[in-house]
């Protein structure tokens, strides 16, 4: 079972189309890994405004029940007043007099009191509706950014469910293709660093995982595509930025 032996370059470049794939894999889980938590934190964020929401209308709805309270007072002092002062028109005697007086004057008293405590709750009311009414609207505008959020997760896991299950496939087939001991050292690679770059082009004379310089020889190596060239400095499987094109000829 004669089977050639696969030059250098194109193990690189199996290599490099694998990282191609992947990294768009990666890109999905990006994409999902970011707007599920985004979604996630709004709806909390509603929830502890809904909350203030109801705090906030139930301290309105005492306000407003205490300022009645008060001008339910005001009235039934002033028919007092008033029957007060129909009954000194028909009193006996001054001691009787002077009685009603007292009480016509306690009455206005309580007036006097009941309508400052009216005008605190009014001037209360008044703040605690003004904030009310501001956390209302930081409220809908949260829900509008949830809704566009929830809208634009759901059209992603929709879009990119097909590519991702053909991309996966692809990462399968491509991965067959490679000799275990480059798949190994691949994932071990991809795996140390978060943004999965395993295999790397040269770019501007750096490595494009690490941005470290090159050195002009080592970057003819890389470009001979003779013997799979590794950065030094991170340790990711460098090609050059040509890699599926031919070798220029010299
Ligand atoms: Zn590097």
């Amino acid at each position: 079972m004669a089977q050639t032996e696969k030059t250098v370059e194109e193990k690189m470049r199996e290599l490099y189309s694998l990282q191609e794939i992947d990294s768009q894999i990666d890109e999905i889980e990006i994409l999902k890994g970011e707007l599920p938590m985004e979604v996630s934190d709004l709806e909390d964020e509603i929830a502890g405004l809904d909350t203030r929401i109801n705090r906030l209308s139930a301290t309105v709805k005492e306000l407003q029940q205490e300022i009645s309270r008060h001008e339910a007072n005001i009235a039934e002092s002033e028919q007092l007043i008033l029957r007060y002062e129909d009954q000194m028109n028909n009193v006996k005697n001054n001691r009787e007099y002077e009685a009603l007086m007292k009480e016509t004057e306690m009455q206005r008293l309580e007036i006097q009191l009941s309508d400052k405590k009216a005008g605190g709750a009014a001037r209360e009311l008044e703040a605690k509706q003004g904030t009310l009414s501001a956390t209302q609207e930081r409220r809908d505008d949260k829900v509008k950014l949830l809704e566009v959020k929830q809208e634009e997760l759901k059209s992603i896991i929709a879009k990119t469910e097909k590519t991702e299950k053909k991309l996966r496939r692809q990462s399968e087939k491509q991965r067959k293709t490679i000799e275990d001991r480059l798949l190994r050292g691949y994932d071990k690679i991809r795996k140390s660093y978060r943004n999965g770059l395993a295999v790397v082009t040269v770019e501007r004379n750096a490595c494009g995982g690490c941005f470290n310089a090159i050195p002009p020889q080592q970057q003819l190596e890389i470009s001979q595509r003779k013997r799979i060239m590794i950065c030094e400095h991170c340790n990711r499987i460098l090609v050059d930025h040509n890699i599926n094109e031919e070798v220029p000829a010299e």
